[in-house]
């Protein structure tokens, strides 16, 4: 199984009730062959026209963010969500929903085996290190071996961060996350190959 087979199995999905309210799923973008893992909630308006994920205002922020920081998609992390199917309106997905979809996340997570993975809101980081809050934990790396009752093959590390949707209309917030990005080199070079 290859990423591409594995992403023709995604764009193929019809196993929840999203897939009737968008264009298609998204797999993911960027560098699968990476050190780092974005994960996000779900597509958005923009995502679903597009195809790809964070290409939105909130996924512009980011791109930009990590620019700062000298990291490029295509050629440092790759980016994807726990529900591969835009929810309508936007809404939150449901447990049902990010049951049936997260297999595929597992899968992901299992072929491209990243040393660090970003969550990004409080829906991926509690679906990867459940019962603990955002507030406390931005900023913080989490060392995972399973995902939702299931074992990984590896032990990667969890970085929580906001999500940058909270950061467009608070300054704050992106200063936040920018502090909390900012520590991907240190952590990269503090994992061991
Ligand atoms: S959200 Fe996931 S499980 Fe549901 S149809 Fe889309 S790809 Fe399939």
């Amino acid at each position: 199984m290859t990423n591409a087979d594995l992403d023709t199995r995604i764009r193929a999905c019809d196993r929840c009730p999203l897939r009737s309210g968008c264009r298609s799923p998204i797999p993911g973008d960027g560098h699968f062959g990476s050190r780092i893992l974005f994960i996000g909630e779900a597509p958005g308006k923009n995502e679903d026209i597009e195809g790809v994920p964070f290409v939105g205002r909130s996924g512009k922020l980011l791109t930009s963010i990590l620019q700062d920081l000298g990291l490029e998609r295509e050629r440092d992390y790759y980016i994807t969500n726990i529900v591969k199917c835009r929810p309508p309106d936007n809404r939150d997905p449901s447990p049902a929903e990010i049951a049936a979809c997260s297999g595929y996340l597992v899968e992901q997570l299992e072929l491209m085996r990243p040393d660090v993975i970003v969550t990004l809101g409080r829906f991926s980081f509690n679906f990867l290190v459940p019962n603990r809050g955002m507030t406390q934990s931005r900023g913080q790396c989490f060392r995972i071996h399973g995902v939702a009752d299931r074992p990984l093959s590896f032990a990667p590390v969890v970085l929580a961060c906001y999500h940058p949707a909270v950061a467009l209309y608070d300054p704050k917030k992106r200063g936040i996350i920018t502090e909390d990005l900012s520590k991907l080199p240190e952590i990269i070079a503090s994992v061991q190959l």
